[in-house]
């Protein structure tokens, strides 16, 4: 699982005040719901939005790819000037 994937979303319970659902974006993505612990009040995401999160997740992932990739690129190619 990626560390995206293992972030934890906070979201204010639909009912009750003060009262946050925190869930792992992995389990937004699985269970397609965040249920409030306290009232079992809940969300239920829709499977096109959970699709478009999925598909942000796995660009961002491939853009961090790119980036760390192309970090050690610039230290391979870089060229080397020592002063004496
Ligand atoms: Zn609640």
């Amino acid at each position: 699982m990626s560390e995206l994937e293992n972030e934890i979303q906070e979201i204010p319970c639909p009912k009750c005040r003060n009262k946050v659902i925190k869930i792992k974006i992995s389990d937004m993505i699985s269970r397609r719901e965040a249920k409030c612990s306290s009232c079992k009040s809940k969300y239920e995401f829709g499977s096109s939005e959970v699709s478009t999160l999925k598909s942000a997740i796995h660009d961002l992932e491939k853009a961090q790819d790119k980036y760390e990739d192309s970090l050690n690129k610039i230290m391979d190619k870089a060229k080397i000037i020592i002063i004496n």
